[in-house]
């Protein structure tokens, strides 16, 4: 007989805390989850999943444009934003209620309501319930930043920005990192005025320096506008309800909307963390040991706020990694090496291993292959963009240490590819395999 009300008792249901629930119910574990917005956290709800509908959404209006091209006539063609919102959070109401009939079907107990820690095994719920556990999990996510300027309420971020009344005229998206990139290009598509500003002049910076410098070349040929080494210095609310932003080294910008995508911080604050010893860094994200224990025995965490990887396939590993090492007897630690990542930009970059910069820094000799190539369907449709595919050899052993592509379909290929750089296969390996003909694909078994 257990001396507490549950064995797991995990704050937030989001990628790391429902894979964490689940499988540590399946191992046997009496479980609850508390979820104060809905079951299926950030990439549900307003992340990874609508996010890659409107890509899909906004990705029509070149391929309604290439369409007469290949000979196809589209009479009358009109973008209906509420359509594609409505559609777009229908299937997110139907993935929540995925996610909430497996958390049902595995005997896990959830409450829709905020949870505080009030002990070392005790959390508070905003009902007033308290409830003890045997290990506790956070699992809280992360929650935009917004820099604290002067009239920073009247702009929004992207918890707003799926449920808009209709497309801005104009847009002004502030940061440089994927997800202003990837909001950039949406609003572009559906027939925004976008600009994009910036402190520093880099977009992406932990992708390949000409990986990134592409997206920028074909983004501002397409008329997304750049302003960088600016800040916000103040927004400001006009009569019509538009919005006059300044800063501080251009003249002032109106906008209807001003969407902030500077960063995302742990979400900790008002969590009870003080009242179990359980350390937060400078960002505030918790810290944790590589059995995500924090610094109070009983009190794990996983997923954006330990502010490790911020990607959903790392908070959803290291949520199975918890629950199989303390409830199903099988020890395991995350490996946190070679992780593809992609940018839903327009077109899509995505990228694994060591950039170009980061090999020079690191290896003794490096050989570098790229291909830098116009696509098939871009040449019939007189789009002149071009994509670009580079591999990272170490000149030493052959192995391929970075793949990095930018073009259509990108992030697809790259899934596949980076299962041979995890391979630690090498280029002679690559060269040995058979073109796919025709594909964009097959750029990378050629590269000489
Ligand atoms: P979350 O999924 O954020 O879940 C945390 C949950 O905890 C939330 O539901 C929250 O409501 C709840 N919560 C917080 N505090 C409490 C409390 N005190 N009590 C009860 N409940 C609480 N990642 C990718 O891999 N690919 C992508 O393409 C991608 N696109 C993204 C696009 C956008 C616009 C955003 C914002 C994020 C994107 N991400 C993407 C990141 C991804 O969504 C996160 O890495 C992932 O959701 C992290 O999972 P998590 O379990 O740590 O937290």
């Amino acid at each position: 007989m257990t001396q507490y009300d549950y064995d797991l008792f995990v704050i937030g249901a989001g990628s790391g805390g429902v894979r964490a629930s689940r499988v540590a119910a399946a191992h046997g574990a009496k479980v609850a989850v508390a979820e104060e917005h809905r079951v299926g956290g950030t990439c549900v709800i307003r992340g990874c999943v609508p996010k890659k509908m409107l890509v899909y959404g906004a990705h029509f209006a070149e391929d309604v444009m290439d369409a007469a091209r290949f000979g196809w006539h589209i009479k009358e063609c009109k973008f209906d934003w509420p359509v594609l919102r409505d559609n777009v959070a229908a299937d997110v109401s139907r993935i929540e209620g995925l996610y909430t009939q497996t958390l049902e079907s595995n005997q896990v107990e959830i409450f829709h309501e905020r949870a505080t820690i009030s002990g070392p095994n005790e959390v508070r719920l905003a009902s007033g319930r308290m409830i003890s556990a045997s290990k506790i999990l956070i699992a809280t996510g992360a929650w935009p930043a917004i820099p604290p300027i002067e009239g920073c309420e009247h702009g929004i971020t992207s918890n707003e920005v799926f449920g808009l009344d209709k497309i801005p005229e104009r847009i002004v998206i502030a940061g440089g990192g994927y997800i202003a990139n990837e909001f950039a290009g949406i609003f572009h598509e559906f027939g925004s005025k976008v600009t994009l500003v910036n402190r520093s002049d880099k977009i992406l910076r932990q992708y390949d320096a000409q990986i990134r410098d592409r997206l920028l070349q074909i983004s501002t040929m397409n008329g997304i506008e750049f302003l960088f080494h600016n800040e916000f210095t103040k927004i400001e609310k006009m009569e019509d309800g538009r919005l006059r932003i300044h800063m501080s080294s251009h003249d002032p910008i109106e906008a209807d909307t001003l969407l902030f995508a500077t960063g995302r911080a742990p979400h900790t604050k008002g969590l009870g963390l003080e009242k179990a010893g359980v350390e937060v860094d400078k960002n505030g994200a918790v810290v944790v040991d590589d059995v995500n224990r924090t610094t109070c025995p009983s009190i794990f965490a996983v997923g954006d706020v330990t502010n490790r990887v911020q990607l959903t396939p790392i908070a959803i590993r290291e949520g199975q990694a918890f629950a199989d090492t303390f409830f199903g007897n099988k020890p395991t630690k995350v490996d946190y090496s070679c992780i593809p990542s992609a940018v839903f930009s327009h077109p899509p970059l995505a990228g694994v291993g060591l950039t170009e910069s980061e090999a020079r820094n690191t290896l003794g000799s490096v050989k570098i292959f790229t291909s830098d190539f116009r696509p098939m369907k871009n040449v019939l449709a007189g789009r002149n963009e071009r994509a670009l595919y580079k591999l990272v050899v170490n000149g030493d052993t052959d192995v391929v240490v970075g793949i990095h592509m930018i073009g259509p379909d990108a992030p697809e290929i790259l899934q596949a590819a980076a299962i041979a750089v995890k391979a630690k296969l090498k280029k002679s390996q690559f060269d040995e395999v058979v073109a796919l003909h025709p594909s964009m694909a097959e750029e990378l078994v050629l590269m000489k």
